[in-house]
């Protein structure tokens, strides 16, 4: 992939090839010369993404010891390899890539169990972070694999209770649990505390007062989410074994 730049009024393309052969610089800039130029704007990252992009390093950095530089540089790093974007910068990314680099920093904190209610549910950030295109939704999905409950952080152990909890109620939708292949309902986890709430207020007041709600899975995602909640997806098990959901990837078996 080329490079381009604007440097003392030239465009400056850098083009990796095979073998630098002499002529070849001419030959290329001949022929790029003749080219007409397309520009495709991009939206760059808003100061909110930025600021926001800060608070979360910065946070995280601070509950593992790390500096706010140290811990961006090693996103960053991580970023890039995951997304295959070697030039990555936030100072110069467009706004899908800082949303995608703010969900990255959510999921691989959630991943090393550093609780992510960095902000206080009433810090007006908070309600932004949620708000930007998908991150709730993988944010819910990295709380579904971790069973950590999606509103307070708390996690399923000896001390918590964590359940898998269906958005809109079972007779709603499958009707009961037999029935119930994961596919016909949104999903969040709650701890019991909030599992209350939720019913105490409904899913609108709660959508209302959180910003979260539950989240539609694929075949793909019951799957491995089959051995983290044995007591769910009963149908889903069943047509497993008969043979159903032919395109799962199927993990080792232990
Ligand atoms: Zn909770
Ligand atoms: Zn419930």
């Amino acid at each position: 992939m080329a490079n381009a730049e604007i440097i003392d009024s030239k465009i400056i393309i850098t083009l990796p090839v095979e073998k630098v052969t002499a002529g070849l610089k001419m030959e290329l800039e001949e022929y790029l010369n003749n080219l007409p130029i397309t520009v495709i704007p991009v939206k760059k990252l808003s100061q909110a993404q930025n600021g926001l992009i800060h608070v979360l390093l910065k946070e995280f950095g601070e509950q593992l010891g790390y500096t706010l530089l140290e811990i961006k540089e090693l996103m960053k790093e991580q970023f890039a390899i995951a997304t295959d974007r070697l030039d990555f910068s936030t100072a110069k990314c467009d706004m899908q890539t800082a949303n995608e680099f703010i969900a990255f920093i959510i999921e691989q904190a959630l991943e090393m169990g550093v609780n992510l209610y960095i902000l206080g549910k009433h810090d007006t950030r908070y309600k932004h972070i949620l708000e930007i295109d998908n991150i709730t939704q993988r944010y819910v999905i990295a709380c579904l694999r971790k069973r950590t409950c999606c509103i307070c952080g708390k996690v399923h152990d000896e001390y918590n209770t964590v359940d898998l909890e269906h958005w809109k109620t079972v007779a709603s939708s499958t009707g009961t649990y037999e029935n119930d292949d994961g596919l016909q309902n949104p999903f969040l986890t709650l701890c019991r505390e909030h599992h209350n709430e939720k019913h105490n207020i409904g899913i609108e007041s709660f959508k209302n007062r959180y910003y979260i709600e539950g989240v539609w899975l694929n075949p793909q995602l019951v799957y491995e989410l089959l051995d983290i909640y044995p007591k769910h997806f009963a149908l889903f098990r069943k047509r497993l074994k008969e043979g159903y959901y032919d395109g799962l990837t199927r993990r080792e078996k232990k």
